[in-house]
């Protein structure tokens, strides 16, 4: 593989971008500014090493402090009983303030999280859009009648707000990920409790100043920060909540879901993936590189939707591999704060030396490493694109949830084994197929396990369409136009009119 590209730091751009920055943050309960009782956690940019942020570390009675407004402002306030029209203008309003502050928020979620700026504004430009699709459902929400039953007879299926809801979202997309659940929770009648992941909190609670702005009442949105075991597993386990919803890895999906299973909350679950791109030889290959460089190496593979996996036919998979080399060194690595950069800086020292170890096992079990698979020699968390060539079936590398910027290659020779291959791991969260013949995209895409099935092209989303996985990447979906529907209890009225048969007296 070529040098990689690397851009450099420029530390004026990085003290420009810091001043914009408020530093110091409090958590956001019951409608006001809340500080912990003690500790705060610091965040340090992972590619530059100073310190953007710092949050109370809550603890378990902030989070029921939480759960107790929200549950306040569910029975007793007014937000469940909205029209439709003013819960859609409040979150018209939100989507106008988010953006207004779109460089902000940018700002926060690149500097917490490493990811370049370029690609965070859109994250935030494609949130906003997701808000206002949710105004439009909010108008849409529904439910059903049956006139049909006899004339003393109707019924009528009543849709209604399922309560309070524990949201809790990871560090790799902050404010996009919050904003897949928040205003159709919200379009729904619903009220709630937030906890982003304690590297990435900012934006999550400058979302909840913007709610205020826009005028949603004390106690319906409500942000607690802090770790995991702290603060995330109350908000699983209280009574007071009624549903949860939850993006993150499987491992703690499953501890969220048994946590809740007690008092049997309904779960939305958005899990990890090693989501499969089955290349065909008759494939535009020129455009087939290019979305697996992009699937590969967006977000630094931090992605629950990454193109992890590549299953190449065997016909084309040594020149294929050798070309995407070549893309992979050319793709900017380095300071997330330039406009030019593609990969910015990883999560965390820890979460590098898991891909590290990943790496290590694959060369160990014999596979191929093309690319360097090491951290680079600079202060930041940055890794070069790397591929694992070479990869077998059996392979813990084939299966495993990497989320780095290391892409594995497999071979097939015929569609049924391609679909076995993109079948044998246990995620099913999104796959691709490339070929330039309909039957063969449409038979492997309508084989292979996942929630979304992209043909000649990778990644692409909108709010209109749902997402989410197959089998251990998820349960629910997300977006879409059930997603209001998913905030949402039925309530069957089944209503009789006129004289009544009775039971017990015989018929005359
Ligand atoms: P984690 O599962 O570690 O954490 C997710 C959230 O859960 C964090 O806020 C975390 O807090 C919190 N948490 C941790 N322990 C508990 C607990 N016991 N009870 C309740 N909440 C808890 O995931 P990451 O943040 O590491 O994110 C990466 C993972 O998320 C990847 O596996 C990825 O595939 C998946 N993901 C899936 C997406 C999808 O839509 N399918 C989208 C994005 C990511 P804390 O940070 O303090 O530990």
């Amino acid at each position: 593989m070529n040098a990689i590209t690397a851009i450099p730091f420029d530390s004026a751009r990085l003290d420009a971008a810091l001043a914009r920055f408020p530093r110091q943050r409090a958590m956001f309960i019951n409608g006001q500014d809340v500080d912990a009782d003690g500790e705060r956690i610091e965040r340090f940019s992972p590619a530059h090493g100073v310190l953007v942020s710092s949050v109370p570390r809550g603890t378990a009675k902030d989070a029921r402090a939480a759960i107790a407004a929200a549950r306040r402002a569910f029975d007793t306030g007014p937000w469940p009983h909205e029209t439709a029209s003013t819960r859609s203008r409040l979150l018209l309003k939100v989507a106008d303030l988010i953006d207004r502050d779109r460089d902000l928020i940018a700002l926060m979620d690149c500097l917490e999280s490493g990811k370049p700026i370029a690609q965070a504004r859109g994250e935030i430009e494609g949130a906003a859009d997701i808000w206002r699709y949710a105004a439009a459902l909010a108008r849409e929400l529904s439910g059903d009648s049956y006139s049909n039953l006899g004339s003393d007879r109707l019924g009528l299926v009543l849709r209604e707000p399922v309560g309070v809801v524990s949201i809790i979202t990871p560090w790799n997309f902050p404010f996009l990920i919050v904003s897949q659940k928040l205003p159709f929770a919200l379009a729904a009648g619903c009220t709630c409790v937030v906890k982003p992941s304690e590297m990435t909190s900012a934006s999550t609670l400058h979302l909840a100043h913007l709610l205020a702005e826009a005028g949603l009442p004390e106690g319906v949105v409500n942000v607690v920060t802090g770790y995991g075991p702290d603060v995330g597993a109350p908000m699983t386990a209280d009574p007071d909540v009624d549903m949860i919803s939850f993006t993150g890895s499987t491992a703690i999906g499953r501890a969220a879901m048994a946590a809740g299973a007690a008092t049997l909350k309904k779960v939305s679950m958005e899990l990890g993936g090693k989501n499969p791109q089955l290349i065909f030889p008759d494939a535009d290959l020129e455009a087939a590189l290019d979305a697996a460089t992009f699937g590969a190496y967006f977000n630094a593979g931090e992605c629950c939707n990454a193109g992890s996996r590549l299953i190449l036919h065997a016909d084309i998979a040594a020149p294929f591999l050798s070309e995407l080399a070549e893309r992979a060194a050319q793709v900017a690595v380095g300071d997330p704060l330039d406009e030019a950069t593609r990969v910015g800086a990883l999560i965390s020292p820890e979460h590098l030396g898991k891909i590290e170890a990943h790496i290590r096992a694959a060369r160990d079990a014999g596979a191929e490493v093309v690319g360097s698979g090491e951290r680079l020699s600079t202060d930041g968390l940055f890794m070069a694109p790397t591929i694992v060539a070479g990869v077998t079936p059996g392979m813990a590398i084939a299966k495993a949830e990497v989320f780095g910027p290391v892409v594995v290659a497999l071979t097939f020779k015929t569609a049924d084994e391609a679909i076995q291959l993109a079948n044998s791991t246990d995620y099913g969260l999104s796959a691709s197929v490339w070929s330039r013949d309909l039957d063969t995209a449409i038979a492997v895409g309508r084989g292979v396990k996942a929630g979304t099935v992209w043909v000649n092209t990778f990644m692409d989303g909108t709010p209109e369409l749902p997402f989410g996985g197959y089998r251990q990447s998820g349960l629910g979906r997300e977006l879409g136009r059930n997603a209001v529907k998913d905030y949402t209890e039925e309530k069957t009225f089944h209503i009789h009119t006129g004289a009544r048969t009775s039971w017990w007296l015989p018929r005359t």
